[in-house]
C-alpha cells in the first residue's frame, strides 16, 4: 500500500481539484435503508466498511452483496471491531473485543478471516481497510504494520501509514453545512478527502438522512471540484499514479 510522505500528485478524472472517500462504518440497518438509496440517486460510488459480526450480515446477506455488485466497495472493519477499552469514554467495550486484551497475531489473523468473509460475499480479491475506532495499538505494538500487504490502502492512521495528503472527516457531524465548511477549509496540500459515516437517519452516530442527502446534493453540485469514489478507485489511482 501508499506510505508516501510527498505531496500527492494524482491527477483525479475529469481535472478535479480532490478526491472525497465517502465511508459508512459498522454494516448498519440505515445504511441499507437510507445511504444507499441516497448514493445511488446521485450516482455515487462509496466504501461500506463491515463489521462482520453485524447481525444485518446474516439478515441482510443479498443487499450487501447487491450493494458490492453495483460498484460500492465492501472494506474490511475486522469481524469484533476491537477497541482499546483503557482509553476514555470506553466502558461499551466487551472484554472479547478489547484490543488490550488481544495479541497482534490474534488480530492479524482475525482481519485476514474478515478479507476471507468478504471474499465469500462479494468476490473480490483487493479492498481497503479501517481500523475500529482508529485504535492500532496492542501492548504498545501498532498491528498496521502486519496487515499493510493484505490492503490496496489503509484509511486514516496517524502514525506514518496512511498517506500524509489525505484526511479524516469524522466524528459527530450533524449536519452538511459543518461537513461543507470543513471540506472548503481542507488543507490546501491535502486531496484525499475522507468523510466517515456511520447511522444515517437510524443507528449510531447518525446523520439525518435530510442532512446527509443536502451533502450528497453539495457534491452532486460540485463535481468540477470534487472525484467522489470508493476508497479503493481512489486509492488504486494514487497508488498507480
Ligand atoms: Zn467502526
Amino acid at each position: 500500500m501508499t506510505n508516501s510522505n510527498a505531496k500527492n500528485d494524482t491527477k483525479w478524472p475529469k481535472s478535479a481539484k480532490k478526491a472525497i472517500s465517502l465511508s459508512y462504518d459498522d454494516a448498519l440497518n440505515s445504511q441499507l435503508d437510507n445511504a444507499i438509496p441516497a448514493l445511488e440517486h446521485y450516482g455515487f460510488k462509496a466504501s461500506f466498511y463491515l463489521e462482520l459480526q453485524s447481525p444485518t450480515i446474516s439478515a441482510r446477506l443479498d443487499e450487501w452483496r447487491k450493494t458490492a455488485a453495483s460498484g460500492h466497495e465492501l472494506g474490511n472493519h475486522s469481524i469484533f471491531h476491537n477497541c482499546s477499552a483503557s482509553k476514555p469514554n470506553r466502558s461499551w467495550v466487551e472484554k472479547h473485543r478489547d484490543l488490550d486484551k488481544r495479541s497482534i497475531d490474534s488480530v492479524v489473523a482475525e482481519i485476514k478471516v474478515a478479507n476471507d468473509f468478504l471474499f465469500a460475499i462479494d468476490g473480490k480479491k483487493q479492498r481497503t481497510f479501517t481500523p475500529p475506532c482508529f485504535d492500532t495499538l496492542v501492548a504498545g505494538e501498532s498491528y498496521i504494520p502486519h496487515i499493510n500487504d493484505l490492503f490496496v490502502a489503509i484509511k486514516g492512521i496517524s502514525n506514518g501509514a496512511s498517506p500524509a495528503f489525505s484526511d479524516v472527516i469524522s466524528g459527530n457531524v450533524k449536519t452538511a453545512d459543518e461537513l461543507i465548511e470543513k471540506i472548503e477549509n481542507f488543507p490546501e496540500n491535502m486531496d484525499v478527502i475522507n468523510v466517515l459515516f456511520h447511522g444515517v437517519g437510524g443507528d449510531h452516530l447518525s446523520i439525518s438522512v435530510e442532512e446527509h442527502n443536502k451533502f450528497l446534493q453539495y457534491l452532486d453540485n460540485h463535481r468540477a471540484d470534487y472525484w467522489v469514489d470508493s476508497y479503493i478507485n481512489i486509492m488504486t489511482l494514487v497508488n498507480n499514479n
